[in-house]
Order: C-alpha cells, then sequence, then structure tokens
C-alpha cells in the first residue's frame, strides 16, 4: 500500500507533494492530462513572493514541478477516473490500472466560468483575464469591461478601478445579483459604468495578438455594437473540480470541498484537500501552495497514528 497519492497539480498539488516527498512518504503525484492548473493560462505572475522581477505563470510551475521531482515525486501524466474509499484507505484507478493508498490529497482546484468565445480563448492572458487581484495592475490607465453581475463582478470592479482609467460592467440582465453593500459601493464608484442587458459576442483584436474591443448584443432589442477597450474581466463565477469526489465526502452547495475549519481534513478519514478545491474566498496560488503544504502535514500525521 502507498502512503500518499496527490491528485491535481497546480500550486496546492505540487507543494503537497514536495513537503511529503521530503517527508519520506514516497508520493504519486497524478499531474492529469492537462497539467498546471491555472496559472498555465496566466502570463506575468508579480504577487508570488520570492520572485521580485515577477515570473511567467507556466515557468511558475514548471519550477514547482521541478521541485518535487527532486525529492523523488513519482509522477504520473495521467487522469484520475475514479477514487473509492476500501478497507485502510483509497483505491485510485487510472488508465486501467489501480493503486491502493492509505491517503489520498485532493488538489483538483477549481476552473474560473468562461464565456466560451473562440476570441476569448485565443486572447487569454493577452487582455483577457478571469482574476483582477492577479492582472488589474496590468491595466494603468486603460479601459476595461467586467462582465458579471455577482459579488465577485463588483468586488473586481472595484479593485480594477486602483489602475483602470474607467471600468464598465456589462451584465446580461437588468439588476444585479451581487448583495445590496456590493452594488451600492459599486454605484457610488464615479469610475464605475454599467452597460445592462448586453453579453459580450465577441472580443477584438485576435489579428492584432490583444484585446482592441469588445462586441456587446443587446439581450432584449438584438442591437450589436461595438466597444473600444484593453481588457476583459469574466466575473462569471467558478466551478470546484470536485466531480470525483462527489458521493465521497461532504461538498457545501456550490460543490466545494467542505473542511474542518483550520485543518484540511474532510469527513472521511485519511482524505485531504487543498487549494481551491475548498476555498471559493481566496483563490490565490500563494494560499493554494499554503494548504497544499498544510495537507501534507496532516496526511503526515494522520499516517503516524
Ligand atoms: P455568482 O454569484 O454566481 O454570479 C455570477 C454572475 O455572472 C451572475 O450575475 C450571472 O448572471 C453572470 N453570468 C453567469 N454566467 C454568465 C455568462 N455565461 N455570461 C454572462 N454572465 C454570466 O458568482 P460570483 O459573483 O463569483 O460569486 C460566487 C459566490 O461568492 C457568491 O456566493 C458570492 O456572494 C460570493 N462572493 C462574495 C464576495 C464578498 O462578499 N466580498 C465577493 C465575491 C464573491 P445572472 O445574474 O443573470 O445569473
Amino acid at each position: 500500500m502507498i502512503d500518499v497519492i496527490i491528485i491535481g497539480s497546480g500550486p496546492a498539488g505540487w507543494t503537497a507533494a514536495i513537503y511529503a516527498a521530503r517527508a519520506s512518504l514516497a508520493p504519486i503525484l497524478f499531474e492529469g492530462n492537462e497539467p498546471g492548473g491555472q496559472l498555465m493560462t496566466t502570463t506575468d505572475v508579480e504577487n508570488f513572493p520570492g520572485f521580485p522581477e515577477g515570473i511567467q505563470g507556466p515557468e511558475l510551475m514548471q519550477r514547482f514541478r521541478e521541485q518535487a521531482k527532486r525529492f523523488g515525486t513519482d509522477i504520473k501524466t495521467e487522469q484520475v477516473e475514479s477514487l473509492k474509499i476500501i478497507d485502510g484507505g483509497f483505491e485510485v484507478a487510472s488508465k486501467g490500472q489501480t493503486y491502493q493508498t492509505r491517503t489520498v490529497i485532493m488538489a483538483t482546484g477549481a476552473e474560473a466560468r468562461r464565456l466560451g468565445l473562440e476570441s476569448e480563448k485565443k486572447l487569454y492572458g493577452h487582455g483577457v483575464s478571469a482574476c483582477a487581484t492577479c492582472d488589474g495592475f496590468f491595466f494603468k490607465q486603460k479601459k476595461v469591461i467586467v462582465v458579471g453581475g455577482g459579488d465577485s463582478a463588483m468586488e473586481e470592479s472595484n479593485f480594477l478601478t486602483r489602475f483602470a482609467s474607467e471600468v464598465t460592467i456589462v451584465h446580461r440582465r437588468a439588476e444585479f445579483r451581487a448583495s445590496k453593500i456590493m452594488q451600492d459601493r459599486t454605484f457610488a464608484n464615479p469610475k464605475i459604468k454599467v452597460i445592462w442587458n448586453a453579453e459580450v459576442i465577441e472580443i477584438l483584436g485576435v489579428d492584432v495578438g490583444h484585446v482592441t474591443g469588445a462586441r456587446l448584443k443587446d439581450t432584449v432589442t438584438g442591437e450589436i455594437h461595438d466597444l473600444s477597450i484593453d481588457g476583459v474581466f469574466a466575473a462569471i463565477g467558478h466551478e470546484p473540480n470536485s466531480r470525483l469526489l462527489q458521493g465521497l465526502v461532504d461538498l457545501d452547495e456550490k460543490k466545494y470541498v467542505s473542511v474542518v475549519k483550520g485543518t484540511t481534513m474532510t469527513n472521511v478519514p485519511g482524505l485531504f484537500v487543498s487549494g481551491d478545491l475548498q476555498d471559493p474566498r481566496y483563490r490565490q496560488a500563494i494560499t493554494a501552495a499554503g494548504t497544499g503544504c498544510m495537507a501534507a502535514l496532516d496526511a503526515e500525521k494522520y499516517l503516524s497514528h
């Protein structure tokens, strides 16, 4: 029986692997078919401590990976198909093979919901973002739109006014779903404008490699018009990648995994979760890495009993 299997290869998974490997637990880490997590679609990362010059998201993940490998993590570039509870631990199935392990650290993260446009995909990291905290800084004195009408859209818009010269919220209905206090703050901010009843049907700038505008369609009249802008922030929610855990552990109403406060423990002994999978609130690489470390320490303690 293996001591630790880690599933997921973002900052949480790799940090768990570094700690588990250095504790001589010989972890196996399944990195999936598209390794690296959300940082793989981020360009400059300027807020990860230790990189005063900034670093590209994919390079940062490559460094995490090398560090985990250096201490002997067994990396499998495979997608885990199922996770089962068995006597004394868990069974992980991948590529027709099964692995039995005493503990599992889940670190499969979350995904920002996308608008679902081809132009959005092409310009991701080149003016299109889903994280104002990460990328707002690059829009000093620029014009941006924020898509969405929830608390995130309000929060991101307000945050972006620190940098951008103009922030326009584009919302598909005529009222926000955000809490009143967040709406009040938004309406009171003179740098924020709102376009109601509009959806983004195209992001412009694919030909030049960066965002130059957005094509909007009025959801009531069907009218189409172009807006000249430099950035698009989609704040239309996140979804945790908790599919493997459904029916196995307690999830909250948004399908995030519930943990014992201040730990990475779930309601299933030996099953730990780290990173965005249990965190709808902070969602930062550094906080994910922090909980990855916590999960490895929690697993180590569990195994020593
Ligand atoms: P959310 O509440 O689910 O709101 C998502 C928004 O995006 C909605 O307004 C929705 O429009 C819109 N939307 C969804 N799909 C869309 C699409 N394909 N195209 C255009 N618009 C789309 O998500 P959230 O704002 O990320 O908030 C998530 C949770 O975190 C909430 O419980 C929120 O209260 C909480 N949160 C709290 C704070 C805070 O208190 N400081 C900050 C951030 C988040 P419709 O309204 O038409 O459905």
